[in-house]
């Protein structure tokens, strides 16, 4: 599963959205400072310049007509000075400043006097000052402050417009009186005076109004200008105050003094601000991813805890289940789990296939392909174990195991069916009890024999009896019986002893047993020296047959016995023959061959007698 997308909170990217606003308003504000201080600086320029230019147009223009100042000191020191003189002073001015549109003598009579130089101001030559020029009350002023005066423009009698500074002119008359002589005129054409003033105006960076009364009566132009940044410096042209330059500093001069700074600012604070707040982010998402990563660290340790100890139970858990198995492998009994239907081996130990000479791979391949092999009646068998289960019987069962070597053991196998995860299991615990059936068998022998002859004794005598009365009675065959009794046994012991006594009793003892020709035949010590002969679905006959085969033998065996007539030992025999449920019970039988055999004794011993059912 992909890891989830990193989202900051809302806080954060509020907090961080509004510090990069911030900080763009203040990159902002301070590219507009800039370019204001960067305006201001212009502006500052423009203005020094102005009024610099202002200055040097005033001091020129003072220091041009110092010469006509100089010229009427003159004049009204040494009286009016001849014409060639005033010519030399005048040309010397005209050529020193080009500005001047001419030099001129107004006499008193304010008529035209002297031209310099005529050529160009011919229309000038009649002129005569009236009231009614413009110049006529700035004139009487100058007349009468005794100072010369500056002139405002106006329309020249050459044409075009101009200027005039009047410098009043005195000489003294016959009385000594100092009288007006009219005046020392400079005319100026108002192009041709500010283009000499002007001459040095860098145009590339300037243009320049000359303002008269605050209409432009002269520019210098330049098509680049800014008029934003233009500035206005009054002029003061000697006595006149009305005129203002009026400077506009070219786009060119705004290109040289402007600098990129205030740009390079902008951009450099937007992109640290935007790197700022980058970094901000970066550093809030690696916080985050700390975090994250802390938890996610927390969780993992968490777990391999977790897992420690599941392993920590799992590990001992297996210990123990190893234990468990080790303690199987040392058990004599074969422990088995097993699938009962695919015969799958889940578990054994090495008592379940070593003691029938298999190896653990062929013990589970051959239980797995063919069962009935190994256990005969496999199939059967699991059935039977279903039922006792189901019934709540004992689901111990005996059975034969084949070995490797093909021979079978009995194994006493204790079985169980278990459900779990909705599977079935076959739990068993095998044994191989051979020996204790060996020990039984023996055991049941001992319990059921005679231990001097080595024949069966009375008990088994009793359960044989019955029994095969029974089994008799469901047949409808008859059983017989014989008893028969020592003779004169007492005083055999009594002659020859005890111990030859016994001897006696064993050899006896082995002519009855050979003398058991047919199954079910048994020969038991009844008790003492008598003994018995059950002869089951045997008829009187067969009866006698046996009892002569018994008389026979114990002739032939020749036992020597010195207290009997005959001389050896001898044996009496009670024969009786019964239908078995006609009535009567197995204890009747013993009576009647009993009575047969007391019959034989008293009929002198040494021989057989038949019961014979008398007539009461
Ligand atoms: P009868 O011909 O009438 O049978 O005479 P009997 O002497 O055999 O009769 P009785 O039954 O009185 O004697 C039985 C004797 O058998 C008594 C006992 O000394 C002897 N006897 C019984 N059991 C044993 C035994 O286990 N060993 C020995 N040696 N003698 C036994
Ligand atoms: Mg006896
Ligand atoms: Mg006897």
């Amino acid at each position: 599963m992909p890891p989830p997308r990193p989202q900051y909170s809302w806080p954060a990217r509020l907090a961080l959205a509004a510090l990069l606003l911030a900080l763009c308003l203040a990159s902002l504000l301070i590219w507009r400072q800039m370019l204001i201080a960067q305006q201001e600086r212009i502006a500052e320029r423009v203005g020094y310049q102005a009024r610099s230019l202002a200055r040097q147009l005033e001091t020129s223009l003072n220091d041009q007509v110092e010469d006509l100042h100089r010229m009427g000191l003159l004049w009204n020191h040494r009286g009016r000075i001849p014409r060639d003189e005033w010519t030399i002073d005048s040309q010397s001015s005209l050529n020193h400043f080009k500005g001047y549109q001419s030099i001129q003598w107004l006499g008193a009579d304010l008529r035209m006097r002297w031209v310099l130089p005529l050529e160009g101001n011919e229309a000038a030559q009649h002129f005569r000052l009236t009231p009614a020029h413009p110049n006529f009350d700035l004139a009487m002023q100058a007349k009468g402050a005794g100072e010369p005066r500056f002139s405002n423009s106006f329309g020249l009698v050459q044409g075009g417009r101009g200027f005039i500074l009047y410098t009043p002119l005195y000489i003294r008359n016959e009385q000594g009186e100092r009288v007006f002589d009219g005046f020392l005129q400079g005319v100026f054409r108002v192009g041709k005076l500010m283009d000499e003033l002007l001459a040095n105006l860098d145009s590339e960076q300037f243009s320049a109004d000359l303002l008269e009364a605050g209409h432009p009566i002269y520019s210098h132009p330049r098509t680049d200008t800014l008029v934003a940044l233009q500035q206005e410096v009054p002029l003061r042209l000697l006595n006149n105050q009305s005129f203002a330059l009026r400077l506009t500093p070219s786009e060119r001069l705004l290109e040289q003094l402007s600098t990129p700074l205030p740009q390079v600012v902008l951009g450099a604070s937007l992109t640290i601000s935007l790197l700022l707040v980058a970094a901000m982010a970066l550093a809030l998402e690696n916080a985050r991813r700390a975090g994250a990563l802390q938890a996610s660290n927390q969780n993992l340790n968490l777990q391999i805890n977790q897992r420690q100890q599941i392993e920590q139970v799992l590990r001992e858990s297996r210990e123990r289940l190893q234990l468990v198995l080790d303690l199987t492998d040392s058990s004599r009994d074969g422990l088995f789990v097993i699938d009962p239907y695919s015969r799958e081996v889940l578990h054994m130990n090495q008592a379940t296939y070593s003691s029938l000479g298999y190896s653990a791979e062929a013990f589970s391949e051959l239980l797995k392909e063919d069962p009935e092999q190994l256990l005969p009646g496999y199939h059967q068998w699991l059935e039977e174990v279903r039922q006792a289960q189901q019934a709540r019987l004992s689901t111990i069962f005996q059975r034969q195991m084949r070995r490797r070597d093909g021979s079978y053991q009995p194994a006493e196998i204790s079985a169980q069916l278990v459900q779990q995860h909705g599977h079935e299991y076959l739990i068993g615990v095998s044994r191989d009890n051979n020996e204790r059936l060996r020990l039984e068998a023996q055991l049941q022998r001992l319990s059921q024999q005679d231990g001097l002859t080595g024949l069966f004794n009375r008990r088994y005598f009793d359960n044989q009896l019955s029994s095969e009365w029974r089994r008799l009675r469901r047949q409808g065959a008859p059983l017989a019986l014989l008893m028969l009794d020592i003779d004169y046994f007492k005083a055999y012991n009594d002659k020859l002893g005890h111990l030859a006594g016994d001897d006696a009793l064993r050899q006896v003892g082995d002519v009855l047993k050979s003398c058991q020709q047919r199954e079910g035949d048994t020969a038991c010590r009844y008790g003492g020296e008598e003994f018995a002969i059950i002869l089951p679905d045997t008829d009187l006959e067969g009866a006698m047959h046996v009892a002569d085969e018994v008389q026979r033998q114990i002739d032939e065996l020749n036992i020597e016995h010195p207290a009997s007539p005959l001389g050896r030992l001898s044996l009496s025999i009670g024969v009786a023959v019964a239908q078995p449920g006609s009535g009567e019970q197995p204890e009747s039988l013993v009576a009647h061959s009993d009575q047969a055999l007391y019959r034989a004794k008293h009929a002198g011993r040494n021989r057989t007698c038949v019961w014979q059912h008398e007539p009461s």
